[in-house]
């Protein structure tokens, strides 16, 4: 996926100020900025639930121009993009699936939530609403509903942010390994450096609306491009 020059403006503000960055395909991607930095409108320009004022959005070669968010064929978990309360686990894994203009048959579906709960590990839990699990047993539902549309781009933002420091370091590991088993190409919106470092192949670091450096981790803390780099990454430190 390609993002070029994108501006998107909140009245006097400039939330994307001009950001450019390029994701290859199978590739894990962070994310990394301060409060306030733009990461969140990044992601949601590229998911299509937020328009952009100029600039280009390119997802495998094509321009997203007017192509509305259930077409682009994108993934998303965000933090307080919360799961049906309504719904058990297996209609909010299943939901995606069900209003698919194509929509498999019913024994297809049950087949393929009960593989997608197997694979985020909460295969016993189908049958439960959400106020009945545990914060990352409700994260990890939430992976499957993203996965459940075979997406070719994965949008994590912020996605371990209601999770305690023990349970974060766990699911964290857990969920890099699942993208080199999965191989979908995804992309992480985090504030915490060492959330950044562990997880991603490469780190781009936003600054006021702009990605002011995408490297490895090694090669950030190694040659930061700019002050604002090596003062944010050297926190981690
Ligand atoms: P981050 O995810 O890095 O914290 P955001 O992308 O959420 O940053 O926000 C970037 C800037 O744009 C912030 O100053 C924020 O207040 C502003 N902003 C984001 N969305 C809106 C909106 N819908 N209306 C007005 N301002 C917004």
């Amino acid at each position: 996926m390609e993002v070029r020059d994108v501006v998107r403006r909140f009245g006097g503000l400039a939330a994307l100020n001009g950001a450019t960055l390029s994701v290859a395909e199978g590739e894990f991607v962070a994310l990394l900025g301060p409060s306030g930095s733009g990461k969140t409108t990044l992601l949601r320009a590229l998911a299509g639930l937020e328009g952009v004022d100029s600039g280009s959005v390119r997802i495998a070669g094509r321009d997203m121009a007017g192509v509305p968010a259930r077409a682009r064929g994108i993934g998303v978990v965000f933090q307080h993009y919360a799961l049906f309360r309504h719904m058990t686990v297996f209609d909010n894994v299943a939901f995606g699936l069900r209003v698919r203009r194509q929509r498999p048959p019913a024994a297809e579906i049950a087949q393929r939530v009960r593989r997608l709960l197997e694979l985020v590990q909460v295969p016993e839990l189908e049958r439960r609403f959400p106020e009945q699990i545990s914060g990352g047993q409700r994260q990890r539902v939430a992976l499957a509903r993203a996965l459940a549309i075979e997406p070719r781009l994965l949008l994590l933002d912020e996605p371990f942010g209601a999770l305690d420091a023990l349970v974060r370091k766990e699911v964290r590991r857990w969920l890099r390994g699942l993208h080199d088993e999965l191989g979908v190409t995804s992309i992480l919106v985090t504030h915490d450096q060492e959330e950044a470092m562990e997880m991603a192949d490469r780190v781009a670091v936003m600054e006021r609306g702009r990605v002011v450096q995408v490297d490895s981790a090694a090669a950030l803390l190694r040659a930061p491009a700019t002050a604002f780099v090596a003062g944010f990454v050297g926190d981690a430190a």
